[in-house]
């Protein structure tokens, strides 16, 4: 049984995104890509801690009990939790300056996966990337518009992947040892008015929860059919990523932005740029954090 969604937080990001839980402290990483910062959710406390940054972030991951890995505007970082200051691991696109990271998320063995996109609209500039564990960074794919959702099959033999403007969800094999992947294809089309693919989720059964950028929902999907099996509407159009977390990882929580909007229907639209969670009657797959060796 489902229970009602609900807004948790008071923070209303302008372009909230990337949730990802850290099931050891017990809190929900998530970003404000347009305010530079990182907000923790802390769901016990019901209360929110910022990291304030100095450039756009599009990803956070956790890492360990002190920082976590962040996909900023010029590469990819280690943030401190306490006060904010970062290092830089790598910037792949120095050659890049009219682009940023985007959306990323770790695979089921501790590598950070994060993706790029034009600052100023351009197609087909950015990249999906690979940070191994020994902070080696690899393109993995090329010409990507807006790099987006990730997730990987309960299996570990599949990667899902969005690049948004396609308005699929692409799958590719996925080689856990080697980080390879091969055979694209597409196993969701997103039905037309329904906004577009933003960041996505995979469940603990393998079924793939997709945020509708400028669609008012998330939508579960079977990857094998792409049948959509159930819908969960949110009260704001531009719904960004969702993420299972909890102690039972059987609640999802759903950013959604606020930009873009005039004042009048932000008015109308007061809960635009929300955090929101759901009680859920299945699990997610718990968040992978980077490792580092
Ligand atoms: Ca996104």
């Amino acid at each position: 049984m489902m229970n009602e969604l609900q807004r948790v937080s008071d923070v209303r990001a302008a372009l909230g995104e990337g949730p990802s839980w850290n099931a050891k402290q017990k809190v929900l990483y998530w970003v404000d890509i347009h305010s530079h910062c990182i907000h923790i959710y802390d769901p016990d406390a019901d209360s929110t801690r910022t990291i304030q940054l100095d450039q756009p972030v599009g990803a956070v991951v956790p890492y360990d009990d002190d920082y976590c890995i962040a996909a900023l505007r010029d590469g990819i970082y280690r943030v401190s939790l306490a006060d904010g200051s970062k290092t830089l691991i790598v910037n792949p696109e120095e050659d890049k300056p009219n682009n940023r990271f985007n959306d990323g998320k770790c695979d089921p063995a501790g590598r950070f996966w994060a993706g790029t996109m034009s600052l100023i609209g351009e197609s087909k500039t950015g990249s999906l990337y690979m940070l191994d564990n020994d902070g080696t960074i690899t393109k993995k794919v090329s010409d990507v518009s807006i790099s987006n959702g990730l997730g990987w099959s309960p299996d570990r033999k599949t990667m899902y992947y969005i690049d948004t403007p396609e308005r699929v969800v692409w799958a590719y094999d996925y080689d856990l040892e080697t980080g390879e992947i091969s055979n694209r294809r597409t196993v969701v089309t997103i039905p037309d008015g329904e906004g577009s693919p933003d960041g996505m989720c995979v469940d603990a059964e393998g079924m793939l929860w997709v945020a509708h950028w400028g669609g008012w929902r998330v939508s579960c999907f079977h990857p094998e059919t792409g049948e959509r099996l159930r819908e969960i509407r949110v009260p704001a159009e531009r719904v960004t990523s969702c993420c299972f977390g909890g102690d039972n990882l059987d609640e999802l929580y759903i950013t959604t932005a606020s930009i873009g909007m005039s004042d009048e229907e932000k008015e109308k639209n007061p809960e635009a740029g929300g955090l929101f969670r759901i009680k859920l009657d299945i699990k997610g797959q718990p968040t992978d954090a980077y490792v580092s060796k």
